[in-house]
């Protein structure tokens, strides 16, 4: 009889995480790297935003999975149901199982819809949309686009939402193109904020209130959104000043995610990572068992989950893991992450900064946290070539 399918390194999700890393790790010389995966389109993300907000379509971020497999590792197309740290297996929605000598954990996180009563109902309304779903953000700017006077509810959730800050950019898209067709004062903008900063970078919060403050937009941060009630187009929002409800003619959300039940299932959670996988936010390393990586949307890594952030984890992971083996030191994470954020339909500022919201700019001059019309070129046309090109292909360092 067969015995299972072993790989020196297996990855869970071939996202952003997943390949860039077994990209890295063919180039540093590991032979014997096999990603698991279920999807045959691999999406470039952070492009929705740009869906969202009328200047980008779905082709524009979708390859097919094969054309991104780096070449000579392994594709299991398929799902993962759950994982035997302590037998060093992994079994497959098929049936398979495959061992392993390290295991890469990352298949991101998903809309948690659950967690607000209502809101995936409103999503399936015309009134309502998000760009954390590819069909709803095509959805999400012929809302915008079409609204030509009553409220605007923007609505941006943090609990574990990808790159939260870039709920701004369908706002702030949205807010330009209403100012340019005169209809910002036939337009009542609110902006719902969970956390209570717009970002973790003092400048840039402060610099993106005041940018809000010159469309008219009214900012509530600490305020979470309850719930939402398609039928009476009115939500319920709880804020430090007490309970509200707003009545909106268009919601964009930026909902709270989840990690996928089977890694809490699986053991690999902790008691206070709400079902994320828990590892070490430094070396991301699982906190209990040393041949199990995290890294990406599902981990936690105490830091702003972003593709940004992935540009530091990726080499920290693929050390670490040669690391382990040889009784090097390992390598660690700072929980650098980034933030770009579009001001209007021709500028951008980025904000760069670390776990402890310190800044971390990649470089001094020119500076990057100004809004500048270069940086929304980059961000919109050159970035998804990096993304491409360079950082699906490993090359990270
Ligand atoms: C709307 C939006 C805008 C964003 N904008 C930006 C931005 O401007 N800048 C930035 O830096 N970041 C941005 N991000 C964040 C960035 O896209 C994520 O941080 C990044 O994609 C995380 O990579 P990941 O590999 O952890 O997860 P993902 O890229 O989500 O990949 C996870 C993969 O795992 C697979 N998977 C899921 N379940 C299983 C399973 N059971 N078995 C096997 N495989 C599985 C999935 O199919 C998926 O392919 C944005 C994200 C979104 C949603």
């Amino acid at each position: 009889m067969n015995g299972p399918l072993h790989h020196d390194v297996l990855i869970v999700g071939g996202g952003n995480a997943g390949i860039s890393l077994a990209a890295k790790l063919r180039r540093d010389g590991c032979r014997d790297v096999a990603v698991i995966e279920p999807k045959a389109v691999h999406e470039y993300r952070p492009m929705l935003s740009y869906v969202a907000g009328g200047m980008a379509t779905l082709e524009d971020l979708r390859r097919p999975q094969a054309d991104v497999i780096p070449p000579g590792v392994r594709w299991y197309r398929d799902a993962v149901s759950g994982i035997d740290p302590e037998r060093s297996a992994v079994q497959l929605a098929t049936g398979t199982e495959l061992t392993f000598t390290d295991l890469v954990v990352c298949p991101g996180s998903q809309v948690d819809w659950d967690a607000i009563p209502g809101a995936q109902a409103a999503v399936s309304t015309v009134r309502a949309s998000t760009s954390y779903v590819p069909e709803p953000a095509v959805d999400t700017w012929t809302m915008l686009s079409g609204l030509v006077a009553g409220t605007a509810v923007f609505a941006i959730s943090d609990r574990h939402v990808p790159c939260a800050p870039v709920g701004l950019k369908p706002l702030f898209l949205a807010a330009d193109h209403w100012r340019a067709k005169g209809l910002l004062d036939a337009i009542t903008i609110e902006l719902v904020v969970e956390s209570d900063r717009l970002v973790d970078l003092e400048r840039s919060d402060h610099d993106l209130r005041a940018i809000a403050a010159g469309y008219g937009i009214r900012v509530r941060t600490g305020a979470v959104l309850e719930s939402v009630d398609a039928a009476s187009s009115t939500l319920r929002i709880r804020t430090p000043a007490g309970p509200d409800e707003l009545r909106y003619d268009a919601l964009y959300l930026a909902p709270p995610h989840r990690a996928p039940g089977w890694v809490a299932g699986s053991g690999l959670a902790s008691p206070t990572s709400e079902g994320f996988l828990a590892v070490d936010p430094r070396t991301l390393q699982h906190v209990d068992h040393p041949t199990v990586w995290g890294l990406g949307d599902v981990a936690t890594v105490d830091a702003l989950p972003s593709g940004g952030a992935l540009r530091k984890q990726v080499p920290v992971v693929a050390h670490n893991i040669a690391a382990r083996r040889t009784g090097a030191t390992m390598r660690t994470y700072d929980g650098y992450s980034i933030a770009p954020v579009t001001t209007s339909r021709r500028e951008l500022l980025l904000a760069e900064f670390d776990r402890d919201g310190r800044p971390e700019p990649t470089m001094r001059v020119p500076d990057l946290a100004r809004p500048r019309r270069s940086l929304l070129v980059f961000d919109r046309y050159v970035e998804p070539q990096v993304y491409w090109r360079r950082l699906l292909r490993g090359k990270v360092s």
